[in-house]
């Protein structure tokens, strides 16, 4: 017998999972359709031919076109996520929703990009990562570039603003920590929660180090992820709709067990500073997961220093400085 459609219950309440292919290693990205007035899509799949057939096709698929769609609710500035939104939005007419702060990003998708890289090269550099693998790694970015691009937005929605459909209403919700603009929609009478990467069931949410939007200090991007999945972990919800995999349905559980993960993580590295320390937040990435593939030395570069961010903000961890390369040494 084949396996319940997981999304089945989603599908009762209106909303399709539609599961586009990307570039990434994480595979395919979840776009919701929600059969409603209007009709409403959740995040549009990168910009690819593709990408577009597909879309185009599981649309198709439940009675709709893309013509149809009258509104796009974007949940974050990553590509995989908003790289076909001007181009839906042209064809169909729809209003474009997100969050305030998420604006000047979507707009002004190439100028954040490239200073983004410009940002995460330096930030790289000043943790250990070897020049070689740098230049790489941004040159890796540069080829992702055109798989996102800009959009217009037509409606700027504040945190916790209610987003009125004709059976439902979605209330925009800021979570940040994954990135600095992750939005969810929570249907609060219908107890489901979209949550794009706020919450995976399957792996646990890369908490990316990000460049300060208001030229500020660097965001704790793990520690202000830990306070949101505590705020999400307070909701009353019988289902979360990820932006890649399957959904939850016990998303308390989810999220205690990554609150345990990323403690013992934290623990792993005091440790490890302690016994071996000083070192950079490279050798620590080296010393947890062995060799890197270079296309991987920023995710675990972010996870370290998300990590070494704690343990900071507690005391048992500081920043030595020498020749501009940042090393973790214990205190005490
Ligand atoms: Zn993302």
């Amino acid at each position: 017998m084949p396996d319940a459609d997981p999304f089945a219950s989603a599908a009762e309440a209106g909303i399709h999972r539609l599961a586009i292919p990307t570039p990434f290693a994480v595979g395919r990205v979840n776009v919701y359709l929600i059969e409603d007035d209007p009709l409403t899509l959740v995040d549009s799949g990168p910009n690819s031919g593709s990408s577009l057939d597909e879309l185009e096709r599981q649309i198709a698929a439940h009675g709709h076109r893309i013509e149809d769609l009258g509104l796009i609710l974007i949940s974050h500035q990553h590509i995989d996520h908003i790289g076909l939104v001007s181009i839906l939005a042209k064809r169909s007419g729809a209003e474009v929703a997100a969050l305030d702060r998420l604006v000047p990003l979507v707009e002004g998708y190439r100028e954040a990009a490239g200073a983004d890289d410009e940002w995460a090269t330096e930030l790289m550099t000043r943790n250990g990562i070897p020049p070689e693998v740098v230049t790489a790694l941004a040159s890796v970015s540069r080829g992702f570039r055109a798989w996102g691009a800009r959009a217009d937005v037509t409606q700027s929605l504040q945190d916790g603003e209610d987003l009125r459909l004709r059976d439902r209403t979605l209330r925009a919700v800021f979570r940040p920590g994954h990135s600095p603009t992750d939005t969810v929609f929570h249907d609060a009478e219908r107890r489901i929660l979209i949550a794009a990467d706020h919450l995976l069931a399957h792996i646990s949410s890369n908490p990316l180090m990000t460049r300060p939007l208001d030229g500020g200090p660097r965001p704790q991007a793990l520690v202000t992820y830990l306070e949101s999945l505590q705020k999400t972990r307070a909701m009353e919800l019988d289902l979360v709709l990820p932006g890649h995999g399957d959904p939850i349905t016990d998303h308390r559980a989810v999220i205690d067990s990554r609150l345990r993960l990323h403690r013992r993580r934290a623990d792993k590295i005091r440790r490890l500073i302690a016994e071996a320390g000083p070192m950079s937040a490279h050798e620590l990435a080296q010393r947890l997961w062995g060799d890197i593939a270079v296309t991987q030395a920023f995710l675990t570069l972010s996870e370290v220093i998300g990590h070494t961010d704690i343990l900071q903000n507690e005391g048992s961890v500081r920043e030595v400085e020498v020749d501009g390369v940042v090393r973790f040494e214990a205190v005490g």
